[in-house]
């Protein structure tokens, strides 16, 4: 992949903190967006140990960093580092995104309003292609898991007026979640149901939207889907799989098989790092673009058979 443009004396840095970072996508979306605006910035990967983490974080300022990502394993223990954190970033507990503020750096968390954009701009092509976008308000959502990422989901969906039905292995964790969302949102309806094929079936006939967020049908576990074989999948029912490793999951292909629309996890990747950008720059990114370059991206890595060596593990940005 070349670099977003020529590296002189005038470039600057940003880039994304994980442990490990190989896998991440977000240098190549971001830099094909920084070279189509011709911005003269560099976005680089950074691997960063957790007990390095105070120490990376000061080095940013040191070194001039514009703003940074932040991924698995630091978006919880970030935020001792923040001189602010945003209100989202806050209620989700997670710092994805850091933004200069004077000497020190402002969390934020981008996959909130990277989910609503997806939901928004989606067109459901190509049946109903002058469609455009799902409405939250009023609409009743079933939530597959309540991980680190459902946290992000849930608070969108229970901010936007939706009805939020939690459904997770452990039926602890979901319940804690419902409890700590309705403390946010007072008048929001938000349930949590043990998962099992029983409370799908009835949950799915009168919801709209079905999230997954569990891990359940990434790679290179492809074969797994948390929809059950002897139920069938109703076409009524929009299908958003946070998973963006393989683009089409078996859940995927389980809700096209019957009719339903589906969204893809990918386009939440490249909509919450374009609000990143967009943190960081003032301009939206060409989002076509970096969506294109992920599409390359995914295509090139998942030819590679799955060795230690490649270390291509497609799990988080
Ligand atoms: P996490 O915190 O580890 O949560 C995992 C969730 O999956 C938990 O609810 C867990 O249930 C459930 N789960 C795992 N294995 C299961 C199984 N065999 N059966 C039933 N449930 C199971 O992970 P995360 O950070 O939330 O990430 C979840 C997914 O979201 C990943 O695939 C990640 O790549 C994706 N993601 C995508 C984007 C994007 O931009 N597209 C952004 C963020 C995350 P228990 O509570 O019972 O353990």
């Amino acid at each position: 992949m070349p670099l977003a443009n020529a590296i002189n004396g005038r470039t600057k840095l940003v880039g994304v903190m994980g442990w490990p970072v190989e896998h991440s996508l977000s240098p190549q979306m971001h830099n094909a967006a920084l070279a189509a605006l011709g911005l003269n910035h560099c976005y680089v990967p950074l691997a960063v140990a957790p007990e390095r983490l105070r120490d990376a974080v000061a080095g940013l300022r040191a070194l001039d960093f514009v703003g940074c990502n932040v991924t698995v394993p630091h978006k919880q223990a970030v935020r001792e580092y923040m001189q602010e954190i945003s209100e989202e970033a806050q209620a989700v507990g997670a710092v994805n995104t850091l933004v200069r503020r004077g000497d020190g750096w402002a969390g934020y968390n981008s996959d909130v309003p990277g989910f609503l954009a997806t939901l928004a701009n989606t067109r459901f092509a190509p049946t109903t292609a002058t469609e455009e976008g799902f409405e939250c308000r009023g609409k009743r959502t079933l939530i597959l898991g309540a991980g680190g990422a459902a946290r992000g989901i849930i608070y969108a969906l229970a901010r936007s007026g939706a009805t939020v039905v939690i459904v997770n292995r452990t039926p602890s964790r979901a319940e804690a979640l419902a409890r700590e969302m309705s403390l946010l949102f007072p008048g929001a309806a938000l349930e949590a149901l043990p998962l099992t094929p029983a409370a799908l079936k009835k949950e799915a006939e009168t919801a709209h939207l079905l999230v997954n967020t569990t891990t359940v049908g990434m790679w290179p576990e492809t074969a797994h889907s948390l929809w059950p074989d002897e139920l069938a999948y109703p076409p009524h029912l929009t299908l958003f799989d946070l998973i963006y490793n393989p683009l089409r999951t078996r859940l995927i292909a389980q809700a096209e098989a019957a009719g339903a629309r589906t969204i893809s996890g990918l386009k939440m990747l490249v909509y919450q790092g374009a609000f990143s950008f967009r943190w960081w720059f003032g301009v939206m990114p060409p989002v076509d673009v970096m969506y294109q370059v992920c599409l390359n991206e995914l295509a090139a890595n998942t030819r590679f058979a799955p060795t230690a060596n490649t270390r291509f593990a497609p799990t988080k940005r």
